[in-house]
């Protein structure tokens, strides 16, 4: 999106009246495909870019599931990120894990933790083990407090027990392949302190107080959009916030953004840059707009001009930030 710097000058000062110019940003060879198979989420988080919850009704279609293993294999993707909602609650989730890993492919599971303990997804973790499923869990303090504040009362026990489980199961052990990355972000309108020393104190926290171990934290920066956005246009926080992640843009950065690599579809089938872009209904250019054109033939995507808009600085303030944790590590 085109926005202009201009500049005057008042009495030998510089003003400049408008920053906002998000640079213009090209997609390369495409590794992942992030599929959000539905809206449904056992948990209703303050901090949801999603306002995924228990009422959410959306759900993607068999007929829109079928085509994801094709795609993998069409475009040689090798990591298939699985996004909700809670993913693990849709009924195809399952059968969907399983042509993948024929595939060979990585397959990651955004899991919110307190969904292996739900009634009726007490085998969850032993299917995620068994299929090698790696797992990207947020977590979003080691305190009780905070995370009961950020994502609803009696999250965080439930997330230590969910931890315990997969640690019993092999995950986030050295001795086996099963991953096991958590994910932090801020309660306010903060950018992530640094990625390196954060994880040594969770790693410190987790073990000493409960015996868990993990692989890698993730630490990722809030979005100004859905329901973070109106907590803080509610608290007015909203425009510091925005005036924050851009006076903290950082150009290189722009080198690791993960809509280079990655593209995300929609319960309904439909492209987009990534999961931010998807919320705020921005589609993806270019001619193939549905997971069905990309399955109907192999398009050569590469150097296609990727959607930005003001909210892209949240990937690039700071350390930066995506799905896989700070760019600048
Ligand atoms: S667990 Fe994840 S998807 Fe569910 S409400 Fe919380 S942030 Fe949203
Ligand atoms: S929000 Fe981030 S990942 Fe999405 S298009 Fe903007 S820079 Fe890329």
């Amino acid at each position: 999106m085109l926005r202009y710097i201009y500049k005057f000058v008042l009495r030998e000062r510089v003003f400049f009246v408008e920053t906002i110019h998000f640079p213009n940003l090209h997609r390369e060879v495409l590794t992942t495909l992030q599929v959000n198979i539905g809206y449904k989420c056992n948990q209703r988080c303050s901090h949801c870019h999603v306002n995924a919850g228990p009422e959410r009704k959306e759900m993607m279609d068999n007929e829109t599931i079928k085509l994801i293993p094709k795609v993998l294999k069409l475009y040689n993707i090798n990591i298939l990120d699985l996004t909700g909602g809670a993913p693990e609650i849709h009924p195809l989730f399952k059968d969907l894990v399983i042509k993948a890993s024929s595939l060979g492919v990585e397959i990651i599971d955004r899991c919110n933790l307190t969904i292996l303990n739900e009634p009726g997804h007490e085998e969850l973790g032993v299917f995620l083990a068994d299929h090698n499923v790696n797992i990207i869990a947020s977590l979003p303090c080691y305190s009780k407090e905070n995370v009961d504040k950020q994502r609803g009362h009696g999250v965080f026990e439930r997330s230590i027990l969910g931890l315990k489980q997969l640690n019993s199961l092999g995950y986030g052990q050295e001795e086996t392949n099963l991953k096991l990355n958590l994910v932090y972000n801020p309660l306010g309108p903060n950018l992530p302190p640094s990625q390196a020393k954060l994880e040594e104190v969770y790693r410190k926290e987790l073990y000493t107080n409960f015996g868990i171990c993990f692989n890698n934290l993730y630490t990722l920066a809030n979005m100004p959009i859905k329901r973070f956005a109106a907590q803080l246009a509610n608290s007015g926080e909203l425009e510091g916030y925005t005036k924050l992640l851009k006076e903290k843009h950082n150009p290189e950065n722009l080198e690791n953004v993960m809509c280079k690599t990655l593209i995300s579809v929609d319960w309904q089938g439909t492209l987009f840059d990534c999961d931010f872009n998807q919320q705020l209904g921005m589609k993806i250019n270019g001619k193939a707009n549905h997971i069905r054109d990309l399955a109907s033939q192999n398009l050569d995507l590469k150097g296609q001009s990727i959607n930005t808009d003001e909210h892209c600085y949240g990937c690039t303030a700071g350390s930066g930030s995506s799905c896989s944790g700070a760019l600048g590590k």
